[in-house]
């Protein structure tokens, strides 16, 4: 296997050829931010938060679209990538709801993490702002798009993991939003609610509707199961508050195979509801009675004693 060693923030560091600089970063144990970038889908280089500076080059390239390279000198946390990684948020912050401390996706969120990392509290540029209805259509997902930082991963997630392409880019420049073909709500589409879009937003623009309201992030717990409806055994992960099952969400492209409708609504009836108590008529009424009594069993149990 050919290798390539380049200089990241003063340090050497020796990746496979064809590796991004983004990658060779991370693995060398550093920090670089990003939005768009999908492990299980990469190569898009859409929102230019992971900019880096590369010593010679003209100007600061993303990187998770640039190869490494010998002898390559690299830095991830200059001044000028700073300023840059800054300049990016306040133009999000800009045209954004900044709704946290009711946001669903309050403790997980990117752009909320960001900001705080990089110190943008918020900034105004003046203009016309995003106005968009919210599409609570779909029974099991929740789209605002005026969250949206455009980062393209449902896009694409939509499209080339599950073959679907449901969503796209509608409209051009400042109107620009992911939407269903003729922009219409997403039950008027063909989503099939496999709720992968949810599992890769990086802000509040997706969420689960299951979620909504009954607990902050920082108060669930998640565990990940493996479906039995079916031979495929596709994972998912069951999310609790204080013991108590409130959701079931999908897994990332890159952690498993989706959770088809059927898996999730049969794990959802599964972990949310007792079966009903059998009934019998007794004395001309319906009364809740034991299941053994229901299948006549009784008399066997006793003898069992
Ligand atoms: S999407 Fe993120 S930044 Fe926006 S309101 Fe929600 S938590 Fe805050
Ligand atoms: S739920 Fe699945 S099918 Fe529907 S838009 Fe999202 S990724 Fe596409
Ligand atoms: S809805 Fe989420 S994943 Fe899709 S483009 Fe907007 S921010 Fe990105």
């Amino acid at each position: 296997m050919s290798t390539v060693t380049l200089t990241i923030n003063g340090k050497e560091v020796t990746v496979p050829a064809g590796t991004t600089v983004l990658d060779a970063a991370l693995g060398a144990g550093f920090f670089i931010p990003t939005f768009c970038h999908d492990p299980a889908n990469p190569g898009y280089g859409g929102c230019r938060i992971c900019v880096v500076e590369i010593k010679g080059a003209r100007n600061m390239p993303a990187s998770c679209v640039t190869a490494a390279a010998n002898g390559m000198v690299v830095e991830t946390d200059s001044p000028a990538v700073i300023e840059a990684r800054r300049t990016i948020l306040e133009l999000m912050l800009a045209n954004h709801p900044v709704d946290c401390m009711t946001c669903e996706k309050s403790g997980e969120c990117k752009l909320q993490d960001y900001a705080f990392r990089y110190d943008v509290k918020s900034a105004d540029f003046g203009g016309e702002k995003k106005d968009y209805p919210q599409d609570q259509s779909n029974p099991y997902i929740s789209r605002d798009m005026n969250k949206c930082v455009l980062c393209g991963k449902c896009v694409r997630t939509c499209e080339q993991v599950e073959d679907r392409a449901v969503i796209n880019f509608a409209y051009r420049g400042f109107k620009t939003k992911v939407a269903p073909a003729l922009d219409a709500s997403l039950a008027e589409s063909a989503c099939v609610s496999c709720s992968r879009c949810v599992s890769v937003c990086p802000v509040g623009a997706l969420t689960y509707t299951s979620m909504a309201g009954k607990a902050r992030v920082w108060e669930t717990t998640r565990e990940e199961k493996t479906c039995s409806w079916c031979e495929a055994g596709c994972l998912f992960d069951v999310v609790s508050k204080g013991g108590e099952v409130i959701s079931v969400t999908a897994k990332a492209p890159g952690d498993g195979r989706p959770l088809c409708l059927k898996g999730r609504l049969g794990m959802e009836l599964r972990h949310n509801s007792q079966p009903p108590a059998p009934m019998l008529k007794k004395d001309g009424e319906f009364v809740e009675v034991s299941w053994t009594e229901a299948l006549g069993l009784d008399d066997i149990m006793d003898k069992l004693k």
